[in-house]
């Protein structure tokens, strides 16, 4: 393969002093700031719509479409009566390169099924994003697709989802009370919980 050797050129007098490139710079943007309201105050005339002007969206209050690959914030899964499709065999946890998945595995009362995770937390202060836990489970149980993009939180501890969030991504930190369906008792506090099929229905 051919390699092309380029030499970068000296700047010029004129670069160097840099006020006439940081005046170009304003040149360029004062151009378009007004030629892009000329246009959107043309199109709200009805005129130049064949013309288009640069365009934004109002986020928060309007979304981006996003590309149906788009990982967005984690999600379990859960089957047909409520229970969650994980069954605690912890590889998302060992695959996870930033080491920011928290599984406790329980025994499951139905023995068909091997476990369940009493505990599952993400940290999303520390998570790369990278999809490999939703690739590694066997079983469908986590999935990147609620097309949650708002992580913003005051504090650390906010950001680290547990499996109420993960089980209903509409869920946000502080948690009132257990929401889960499933028989699974949960101890809150602080945002913290422990889980066991103990005591709450069969
Ligand atoms: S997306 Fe990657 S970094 Fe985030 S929890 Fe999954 S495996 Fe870990
Ligand atoms: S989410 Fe999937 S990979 Fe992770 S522990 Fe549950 S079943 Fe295993």
């Amino acid at each position: 393969m051919q390699v092309k050797r380029y030499t970068r050129r000296d700047l010029t007098f004129w670069e160097k002093l840099y006020l006439p490139q940081i005046l170009c710079g304003l040149k360029i943007t004062a151009k378009h700031f007004f030629k892009n309201l000329f246009l959107h105050g043309a199109h709200r005339l009805g005129l130049l719509k064949h013309l288009p002007a640069s365009v934004t969206i109002q986020y928060p209050e309007e979304l981006p479409s996003l590309a149906s690959r788009f990982r967005s914030r984690h999600r379990l899964t859960v089957r047909e009566e409520g229970t969650p499709r994980c069954v605690g065999c912890m590889l998302c946890e060992t695959v996870c390169p930033a080491k920011c998945i928290t599984i406790v595995p329980g025994e499951h009362p139905d023995p068909n099924v091997e476990k369940y995770p009493v505990r599952f937390d993400i940290d999303l202060g520390v998570c790369v994003y990278c999809g490999y836990c939703v690739e590694v489970c066997p079983e469908d149980a986590i999935r990147m697709d609620t097309g949650i993009l708002d992580l913003a939180a005051y504090s650390r501890k906010d950001m680290q989802l547990d499996i109420h969030e993960l089980m209903n991504p509409e869920l946000r930190k502080p948690l009132k009370e257990c929401s889960l369906k499933f028989p699974h008792q949960c101890e809150l506090s602080d945002g913290e919980m422990k889980g066991s099929w103990e005591g709450r229905g069969s």
